[in-house]
């Protein structure tokens, strides 16, 4: 359930929380912690499934760490509730649209980027669309990446969905580009040029993608790694991709622009979902990087820079 605020205005954010730089440290927890109350998920930690968390995915924290550490750097910076427009480049699968439920809790809702296995396909023209939509003197946050699966017995890959008994893959777009990535490896078939074919255009894409990382995954295979090693894989192909799109579309942005990339790890209804924040930027207008917020993200910096330093007024 995402809370919302009571306003009437019909900004495009009117629906966010309005987090301001002087909101007190409790005030702030307590409407992080109202977005997170839903009754299909859990919120709570347990930590025999986080350990096989840290197991596979060391440095993981979940949605709630995320969301909370992520807006607290961010309002340092000047982003709020009505002037900040959140953007998503996430995979297709409803598994996907709780990270973005739980940032639209604070931002409103979001422009989407993404397709199928988190891909950036609305491209330039998409970006450009969304640099337009951003506050006059506003900001940006772009949150993207791949998602996989943990079911609660550890496999990685696979996850419990509400409603249904079968524990299928996920995410089923990148596991499907894998198998194809490995049948061309073993010789078993020819690279396909199917990308054409409009009716299942970004599969064909995915795949074609995923193709120059064909070594890296029958490496990981050796060790029974590849469902981890396929994520870290996808992630490297969507930075690359999306750091060209926000390169060229950077002059569109208002005041700035963060980068927040990593996996999306989704896990079953009674465990909450998680996050690996691999990239978070801070870019100007210019399009240069002028802070690197991962540290503090992450905790690998010292007691200064705590990211809930600002909510102790
Ligand atoms: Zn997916």
């Amino acid at each position: 359930m995402i809370i919302r605020s009571s306003s009437s205005s019909s900004s495009p954010s009117s629906s966010a929380l309005n987090i301001v730089v002087g909101d007190t440290k409790e005030a702030f927890a307590d409407r992080v912690k109202s977005i997170f109350k839903t009754k299909k998920k859990s919120t709570t930690k347990s930590e025999k499934f986080d350990d096989i968390v840290q197991l596979n995915f060391p440095g993981a924290i979940t949605n709630q760490e995320l969301v909370q550490k992520s807006v607290s750097l961010l309002t340092k910076k000047g982003y709020d509730g009505e002037n900040t427009l959140l953007a998503t480049s996430l995979c297709c699968d409803e598994l996907a649209r709780k990270l973005e439920d739980d940032f639209n809790g604070i931002y409103g809702k979001n422009f989407n980027l993404g397709g199928l296995a988190g891909f950036p396909f609305a491209g330039n023209t998409g970006f450009g669309a969304m640099a337009a939509h951003i506050p006059d003197d506003g900001y940006c946050l772009v949150v993207y990446g791949p998602h996989v699966g943990i079911a609660a017995d550890g496999t990685v890959g696979k996850v419990e969905r509400s409603g249904i008994d079968l524990i299928d893959t996920c995410c089923g777009s990148a596991v499907a580009a894998s198998n194809y990535v490995d049948s061309i490896t073993n010789g078993k078939r020819d690279i396909s040029m199917q990308i054409q074919t409009f009716t299942d255009f970004q599969q064909n894409a995915v795949q074609e993608l995923i193709l120059p990382h064909g070594k890296r995954l029958a490496d990981a295979d050796i060790d029974g790694k590849r469902m981890i090693e396929l994520p870290y894989a996808l992630y490297d192909s969507q930075n690359m991709l999306l750091s060209e799109i926000v390169k060229s579309g950077s002059t569109g942005v208002k005041r700035g622009i963060a980068l927040l990339g990593g996996i999306q790890i989704n896990t079953g209804p009674d465990t909450p979902d998680y996050f690996h924040p691999l990239r978070f930027d801070y870019i100007n207008f210019n399009g240069d990087t002028i802070d690197d917020l991962l540290p503090a993200l992450t905790g690998v910096t010292d007691d200064d820079d705590d990211p809930l330093d600002l909510f102790e007024r």
